[in-house]
């Protein structure tokens, strides 16, 4: 054994100098050559290059790669080809919590068979009654429900108010001590007994907001204003005040569409992100939602994950934009239970709800949120279910 090893490595001192004298070097028309060592210096100057100084190692978006000359980099990117495997790649995951890297080639057919391009669309977060919140894989989602684990905040807070109408969000295991210290399960001042209707407001918030604030203020008055999700920067004063003053916030989209002819992504993108934008501003999710025209099929009702608030009287009044015509709308034919659509943004409406709210509320009638209405009149409000009046 040792008289083999001795002369294996006889061997390789033999082979050794030879292969390492030799050097292989390529031309920018991609020929290639190998010179002895001594050599390369006068070959690189007459323009000769070892081989990672002109190829770059290029891939193709369905997993093939290839070694391209440095300078022709832009030719071949021109035809689809790319520098970073990072590019041609990409990163899924499923519901179960695996993730995995395909050709960006693959994506399509990964997607069709319940693959996600994002983890938050394989996550789901839900909230305990004692405020705790928790992110876990959709597959567990079921498993977390059955145990007490809820899929929206709304489901895990109860408002309470104070003799001074003063409103608190509290979590569903602090609910017991609150009421215990003189908290109420109702605004004060609202008698179930008595008719009610819900004043709601589309398409704001806008420059006409405030005046409606005032005059439902000066009335003690609620309204639920169903606020456009492109909206809520230019006019974040006015949504918060709208929170401050306890009135409700409801989702009316993001920009406006129909939703019945989005599809999933764009629908729930519409819904979420004005859902996102009011909790930033006003620290307020909504909980009802009025889809744009009205429009709704069983994909908005599901998507939506609150309830659908339509109406029973409609004052048009963004087609007549005149007072009279929506004071008159609101006060011919309003009855207990009503939910009355108007719009914030004219003027015309500003106008007719100072008269409106103070002639509603010489009638007798409470002027509550539609939450407030439906807990009143129907023990609250069921998502993905569609209201046109709680009586
Ligand atoms: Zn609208």
């Amino acid at each position: 054994m040792r008289n083999f090893m001795a002369a294996l490595v006889a061997a390789l001192i033999a082979v050794l100098p030879v292969r390492a004298t030799e050097v292989t070097l390529y031309n920018l028309n991609g020929e290639e050559t190998t010179v002895r060592s001594g050599d390369v210096k006068r070959m690189r100057d007459e323009g000769w290059y070892y081989f990672d100084e002109i190829y770059t190692v290029v891939y193709s978006e369905d997993g093939r790669s290839l070694n391209a000359l440095t300078n022709r980099l832009d030719e071949w990117k021109s035809v689809g080809w790319h520098e970073n495997l990072s590019d041609v790649q990409t990163t899924l995951y499923s519901e179960d919590g695996r993730s995995i890297t395909v050709w960006n080639s693959e994506v399509e057919a990964y997607l069709a068979v319940g693959w996600y391009r994002t983890p938050e669309e394989v996550h789901t977060t839900l909230y305990s009654e004692d405020g705790r919140e928790i992110s876990v894989w959709n597959a567990e989602v079921e498993a977390y429900l059955a145990v007490g684990w809820y899929r929206t905040l709304e489901e895990v807070q109860t408002v309470l108010y104070n003799e001074n109408g003063e409103e608190k969000t509290v979590w569903n295991t602090e609910v017991e001590a609150y009421l215990a210290a003189g908290w109420l399960r109702n605004r004060p001042g609202i008698d179930a007994s008595r008719p009610m209707v819900a004043l709601t407001f589309d398409d704001g918030p806008g420059p006409y907001t405030d005046r409606i604030l005032d005059c439902l203020v000066n009335n003690n008055a609620k309204a639920t204003f169903f606020v456009v999700g492109n909206r809520l920067g230019r006019y974040g004063a006015q949504l918060k005040r709208e929170a401050e003053l306890g009135m409700e916030i409801g989702n009316h989209s993001w920009d406006h569409a129909n939703l019945t002819n989005l599809g999933a992504a764009a629908l729930s993108s519409q819904i979420n992100n004005t859902n996102a934008k009011a909790q930033e501003i006003a620290g307020i999710c909504p909980a009802v939602m009025r889809p744009p025209y009205g429009s709704h099929n069983a994909s908005v009702r599901s998507a939506a994950g609150m309830p659908l608030i339509l109406w029973s009287i409609d004052t048009l009044d963004w087609k007549t934009r005149n007072a009279d015509s929506t004071y008159n709308a609101v006060v011919s034919k309003v009855k207990d239970g009503d939910i009355i659509l108007m719009h914030d943004i004219h003027e015309p409406t500003a106008a007719a709800v100072e008269r409106i709210v103070p002639e509603l509320v010489r009638r007798g009638f409470q002027l509550v949120t539609v939450s407030e209405l439906g807990q009143y009149r129907a023990g609250g409000l069921e998502a993905g279910r569609v209201y046109n009046s709680v009586r």
